[in-house]
């Protein structure tokens, strides 16, 4: 099993800033490092301003619990020599790889991209790379470094991977069709939910709940929920509006028994 770990970044954390002016700068890095991931995986990044509007992470049908995954390079060995001092380096930090396949296997019963089956590819503590992942980054990154070499004239060291970052998405879709346009213009990955297949909108793995241990399992689910709430950074969010979410009846039936 893998071992590599990546740094977690927020994807949605310029919401949060106090000044217009870091909101906008936060924001333009995060498009930049999305529109990276939307391209490598066959998506299109004329989606990604979109995606991350404000309110696009506010309670909808459908949670993405996809992510983004990058990886920035440096030389090894190390070097001081002058002739990296022109290098471009922009392009070695927060290089997407592709792996819109490997996402498409956390495709659960429900249609969705599930967090339970994606823990299978980031680990429960949502950074712990699946070594799909990090072969996906490594072959990124040797197609990089043979267009590096045949641009070069000197002898130069090897790349090699320093750190790996990874995002969770946190977007939230209105209705089927968005939620699969989502999944395809951003990761890559074609989902095809529609209402009659989905069994509990927001929270797919209720359904699996048989007897006991139900309200306990629906805290478990409701943790990030409210931890996504208490990001919104002071933004009050009604309770009314949680309550008139189409899980509303699932939740019911989980409590009862
Ligand atoms: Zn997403």
């Amino acid at each position: 099993m893998s071992t590599q770990k990546a740094e977690m970044i927020d994807v949605h954390e310029w919401e949060a800033e106090e000044s217009n002016e870091d909101r906008k700068t936060k924001r333009d890095l995060m498009v930049t490092k999305v529109e990276r991931s939307a391209e490598k995986n066959e998506g299109n990044k004329v989606y990604v301003r979109g995606m991350l509007k404000k309110g696009a992470t506010d309670t909808k049908k459908h949670k993405c619990a996809g992510a983004y995954v990058w990886y920035s390079v440096k030389q090894d060995p190390q070097t001081n020599d002058k002739m990296y001092d022109h290098e471009e380096r922009s392009e070695w930090e927060d290089r997407a790889p592709n792996w819109q396949k490997i996402m498409t296997t956390a495709i659960g019963d429900s249609g969705t991209v599930e967090r339970r089956k994606m823990k299978k590819l980031i680990g429960d503590d949502l950074k712990t790379l699946h070594p799909s992942i990090v072969k996906a980054c490594e072959e990124d990154l040797e197609a990089f470094e043979t267009e590096e070499v045949a641009k070069s004239t000197n002898k130069r060291p090897k790349m090699r991977i320093k750190s790996y970052t990874i995002g969770l998405c946190e977007v939230q879709l209105g209705d089927d069709e968005a939620y699969n346009d989502h999944m395809k213009n951003l990761h890559g990955v074609t989902t095809q939910v529609s209402s009659k297949k989905l069994k509990s909108n927001i929270y797919p793995d209720l359904d699996t709940i048989s007897g006991g241990g139900g309200v306990e399992k629906v805290l478990t689910e409701l943790g990030p929920t409210l931890k996504v709430i208490s990001h919104t950074n002071g933004k009050h969010v009604p309770i009314s509006k949680l309550q008139a979410q189409p899980g509303k009846r699932k939740w019911r039936w989980v409590l009862k028994t």
